[in-house]
């Protein structure tokens, strides 16, 4: 999931997205927003408003449509709708496949996995960037489809087996929500997940969800390596707060390490859960006019992208420091 907006809403207005794309940022002062002078170690209500289910709905709805399927590079596939990606490795010994979006997307999964000439049953192993439903809701359906395991970090594990029900976000619970899945291999930091001579690497960077996960891997091109980064997701989803959560009370501590670690990876190249987050639309057309692999090659776009999510996260923070001073 990405954030939804970034305003609270005056008391009684409803939130709707026009009023959300409407409101100003600091609505939440225009609002009157106040603390008694005895709150300095009360928690501050998260800035941007839980976002109501039909926002949510529509939000879902928009990232369901089909996609035509593309071999990428290498042996790197996109296989995804339009705006939940799902990526697919193929190997000798059977194929890899990142994230299975919504349950309902799994259908357009198997038909672009087929249309590339693959059989779905290859498929042994399933990983994920992050435990939301549009990422890991068609995880179930997948694995009884493929008989794959399916691989995930502790925390994502977790979320996973409970169907969602243990998220910290304070959405409608209903939104949340997909068909429990059994984790098969608990993955840790740093590991490395081979298969068929491919291997991508783990790097645990929690915050969007408690076990997010970057995964990386060198992919080779026409003889030439390529360090691609595929991103789990650093924003934080609207209705979130990050100081004294009681959900997630190492939100912060959390974040800052991804931020490090994200500035960390060598990138030639990254894709993202999203394909507004990695501009999929212009990559994807650039790559069919004829640029190849070279459309993705922005290691700008990447550096651009985890700066652009650390200053949220910080102008968050600060706001919400600033509320919590008496
Ligand atoms: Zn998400």
């Amino acid at each position: 999931m990405v954030r939804a907006g970034w305003n609270l809403l005056p008391a009684g207005q409803r939130f709707s997205l026009d009023a959300c794309m409407r409101a100003p940022r600091f609505a939440l002062l225009l609002a009157g927003f106040w603390l008694p002078a005895s709150a300095e170690a009360a928690p501050v209500p998260a800035l941007s408003a839980t976002p109501t289910r039909s926002w949510v709905t529509q939000l879902f709805d928009s990232w369901r449509a089909p996609v035509p399927p593309r071999h990428l590079g290498g042996n790197l596939y996109y296989v995804g709708a339009s705006g939940v990606s799902a990526w697919l490795f193929s190997t000798p010994e059977g194929h890899i496949l990142l994230d299975t979006g919504f349950a309902d997307t799994v259908p357009i999964i198997r038909r672009s996995v087929e249309q590339l000439g693959f059989k779905l049953t290859d498929i042994k192993l399933i990983l994920s960037s992050h435990a939301h439903i549009d990422h890991t809701g068609g995880h179930a359906a997948m694995k009884r489809l493929t008989g794959a395991q399916v691989l995930a970090s502790a925390a994502d594990a977790r979320t996973l087996e409970s169907g969602g029900a243990d998220d910290f976000l304070t959405w409608p619970k209903d939104t949340l929500l997909y068909q429990p899945v059994k984790v098969d291999r608990i993955i840790a930091d740093g590991e490395e997940v081979t298969l068929g001579g491919t291997t991508l690497t783990a790097h645990l960077t929690p915050g969007h969800t408690r076990g997010a996960t970057t995964w990386t891997m060198s992919l080779t091109d026409a003889g030439k390596a390529y360090r691609v980064v595929f991103f789990s997701s650093a924003s934080i989803n609207d209705g979130t707060r990050l100081l004294g959560n009681p959900h997630y009370p190492e939100i912060v501590a959390d974040l800052e390490g991804s931020f490090a670690r994200f500035k960390s990876l060598p990138c030639d190249i990254f894709f993202a859960p999203h394909g507004g987050q990695f501009a999929m639309a212009d990559k994807f057309a650039r790559h069919d006019r004829g640029d190849g692999i070279a459309a993705f090659v922005d290691p700008e776009g990447w550096k651009q992208l985890v700066a652009g999510a650390e200053k949220t996260f910080r102008e968050i923070l600060a706001r919400e420091n600033t509320l919590q001073k008496p």
